[in-house]
């Protein structure tokens, strides 16, 4: 069982106040996977003062070196593949195939941004004024606080850390409190590669404490997030009254929409992928599924079936389908919400009770569940449960498949299930999601493509993708006048 410290300055350090905590297996809870550090504001003070001093000299180094550094920092993932995908599954719980291919999508994401490094290209614009040459230059911001959720733990905290150092910029890692392992081991693969102390800093503990110090520091150039709404929203009012760039990626309330002619078949495989993969503990999880009436009956019996046979448990077991939500308060939301539903009278198809025998004793299990007859006004239709929940809304037509899917505050993503090309483009302008799906599950995507929700579940800029270089630099304009002589420039 590994200790953690604080990773700053390239180097591993105690928190001031020598206070650990367990990092506990939500399968197993008598499993410690970890100790990581409670640490206090001052330790993210030194980690900023860290990133601070390592600016000029990274921001200084072309991009393509810099660069150069994430080409390691891949081979050195794939090398260490499997011990990242188990920690995270010990720590996490997802089953160690979904852990595995989320390795895999972290791997892919620091190629693509190594690949950046030789094309963080500007543009030159031609000028009203002759004789002037006009462009851009894509320059990194500063120091920057990078702020993670627990249920993707290598995957996001690399999604942004590899574009923010591409660019030039030197961060500050607060990872979840639930899943410190994984943010250690990312540190052990940067400090193998060499990277300069000070541009990759960690500092754990709770986000109150030293994730709200990381924003208020006058160094502090910017801040990346991404968790629930509650918090984001107070990281948006921090971050505008400091004046600094911010980006928040939270909640969801995803919806699959089943129109009459959709093939079943693939439409109930997509939603037992997107509703009870990852325990449904995924911002892109499938939560409600738009049915049209006459299909409906059908797509529960085979979703029933489907999802009865689901194995839940611990996912380093291999016949393991669905793993444990991650926490006490995780579970308990889960079943509150469970409550919620019955009570306001939502038919209750399967599932529904925490799994309390031997096999399951020690993890906070819970069965797959699925509520029939759900209405949009229902707050398991309206709300974020991160659970293996799926809320089945039915209803008369596309057209008010449409308005339910809409319905709701979030905007991340939704899949649509139709075999006419005419409909599904017609939805497709219509739908409010940040990320649409055609025949294909909620979840999902890759590193080269842009990922981010609309309304309340996004705002600043979109991640990954090319589109990630927008937040993680500034953008400076040249006009460089050649005329040779003095001239007086008209331009408003
Ligand atoms: P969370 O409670 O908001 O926590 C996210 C991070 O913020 C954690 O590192 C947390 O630290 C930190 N934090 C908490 N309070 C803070 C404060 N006052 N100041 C600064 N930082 C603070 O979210 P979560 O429960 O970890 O993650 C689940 C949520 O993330 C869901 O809503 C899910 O939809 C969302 N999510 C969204 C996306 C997306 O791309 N849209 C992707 C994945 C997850 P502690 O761990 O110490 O509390």
């Amino acid at each position: 069982m590994r200790t953690l410290n604080n990773f700053i300055d390239g180097q591993w350090r105690p928190p001031s106040n020598a206070t650990h905590l367990p990092d506990i297996n939500p399968a197993d809870t008598e499993e410690i996977v970890a100790k990581a550090p409670s640490s206090t504001a001052a330790d993210s003070v030194m980690a900023i003062e860290a990133a601070e001093r390592a600016y000029p000299a990274w921001r200084a180094t072309p991009a393509p070196k810099r660069g150069q550094l994430l080409y390691r920092v891949q081979r050195r993932m794939e090398a260490r593949r499997r011990e990242l995908a188990e920690v995270l599954t010990r720590e996490e719980g997802k089953t160690l195939v979904e852990s595995a291919g989320e390795v895999q999508r972290a791997i892919n994401v620091v190629e693509f941004y190594a690949g950046e490094g030789r094309r963080l290209l500007g543009e030159t614009i031609p000028s009203e004024l002759p004789n002037n040459f006009c462009y851009t230059i894509r320059e990194p911001i500063g120091p920057l606080a990078l702020i993670t959720p627990w249920n993707f733990p290598v995957a996001i905290p690399i999604w942004k850390l590899a574009p923010a150092i591409a660019c030039g910029n030197t961060v500050v890692l607060k990872p979840a409190s639930l899943t410190p392992l994984s943010a250690g081991l990312i540190a052990d693969i940067f400090s193998e590669c060499d990277a300069p102390p000070g541009v990759v800093n960690i500092v754990y503990g709770s986000g109150r404490e030293v994730g709200q110090a990381l924003l208020t520091h006058s160094a502090m150039k910017g801040v990346s997030f991404t968790g629930s709404n509650e918090v984001g929203t107070k990281l948006y009012n921090t971050s505008a009254a400091n004046g600094i760039k911010c980006q928040c990626e939270m909640g969801g309330k995803n919806p699959i929409v089943i129109l009459d002619d959709a093939d079943l078949d693939l439409a109930t495989n997509s939603a037992v992928q997107g509703a009870y993969g990852s325990t449904g503990q995924r911002c892109t999880a499938t939560s409600r599924a738009i049915v049209v009436d006459s299909v409906a009956d059908q797509f529960i019996a085979q979703l029933e079936a489907r999802v009865k046979a689901l194995v839940v448990g611990n996912g380093l077991d291999p016949v393991t389908d669905v793993g444990p939500s991650v926490d006490q308060t995780q579970l308990d939301t889960v079943l509150n919400y469970i409550g919620v539903g019955q009570d306001e009278g939502a038919r209750l198809i399967t599932g529904g009770l925490r799994l309390t025998d031997d096999a399951h004793r020690c993890g906070y299990f819970v069965q797959p569940t699925i509520f029939d007859r759900v209405t949009p006004n229902m707050r398991i239709a309206q709300e974020e449960i991160f659970g293996p929940v799926l809320s089945v809304l039915r209803v008369p037509d596309a057209a008010s498949a449409l308005l339910a899917a809409n319905a709701v505050r979030y905007g991340l993503c939704a899949a649509i299930y139709t075999q006419d090309v005419s409909r599904a483009f017609k939805l497709v302008d219509q739908l409010e999601a940040g990320i649409i799906h055609v025949n294909s599950p909620t979840v999902g995507g890759e590193a080269h493509i842009p990922f981010g929700g609309m309304k309340a579940t996004g705002v600043g800029l979109r991640e990954m993708g090319r589109e990630a270089i927008s937040f993680f630099t500034e953008l400076k304009v040249v006009y460089l006048d050649y005329t040779g002589s003095a001239r007086t420039n008209n331009l408003y």
